[in-house]
């Protein structure tokens, strides 16, 4: 699978303390896209999902994971090597958010297993591609036409206390390739 970042602990793309995953490879080129970086995949970014895990892993032995999400790019680009990713991260956390700028019903129509299986397993679907005119501050959403489908129901809870409580907060990592600015952002930014 082409992704291009891992980072632990990302705070500000739901709750708790999450392993994030930006999955490299978009055609979408939606205006004001806060990652045109990962819109072409890279060679150097392959790598086969149980390599990932063992990165997982690694965290896992020495912190707390509360949640996956993934992001990108678009992850539902890559259904078959996610659904790999998935299989390996759920006993971690079945607390597993996804990006992307397909529509859930379009998922649906693709009818293929994969994408099936990522539907099945996934906690939580934000879904719609990203429209800087709609960036309204929401929390979790790039823009308001984006929706938020909560696909499994004992996380139901647990993401309406994280809507009411939160707040849109910005997330600066620093990797080996510079400063990496995570979480909802303004137009402005
Ligand atoms: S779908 Fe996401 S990654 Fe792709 S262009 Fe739109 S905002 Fe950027």
């Amino acid at each position: 699978m082409n992704i291009a970042r891992i980072l632990y602990p990302v705070k500000v793309l739901g709750p708790g303390n999450r392993v994030g995953f930006w999955l490299c490879g978009c055609s979408r080129a939606c205006k004001g896209c806060s990652n045109p970086e990962l819109w072409v995949q890279r060679p150097e970014y392959e790598i086969e999902p149980e390599q990932v895990f063992v990165l997982v892993k690694e965290i896992a032995s020495k912190h707390e994971i509360d949640g996956f999400t993934v992001s990108g790019g678009e992850p539902m680009d890559q259904p078959k090597e996610l659904a790999r990713l998935l299989k390996l991260i759920m006993p971690i956390s079945d607390d597993i958010l996804i990006y992307t700028g397909y529509q859930i019903e379009e998922l649906i129509a693709r009818k293929d297993e994969w994408t099936d299986f990522i539907l099945q397993n996934a906690a939580v679907l934000i879904d719609g591609p990203y429209k800087e005119e709609l960036n309204d501050n929401s929390i979790l959403r790039g823009s308001s036409n984006q929706r938020v489908h909560i696909l499994n129901d004992r996380m139901r809870d647990r993401y309406q206390n994280f809507f009411t409580e939160a707040h849109n907060q910005i997330q600066n990592f620093t990797t080996a390739d510079g400063i990496v600015s995570v979480g909802i952002h303004r137009p402005t930014f």
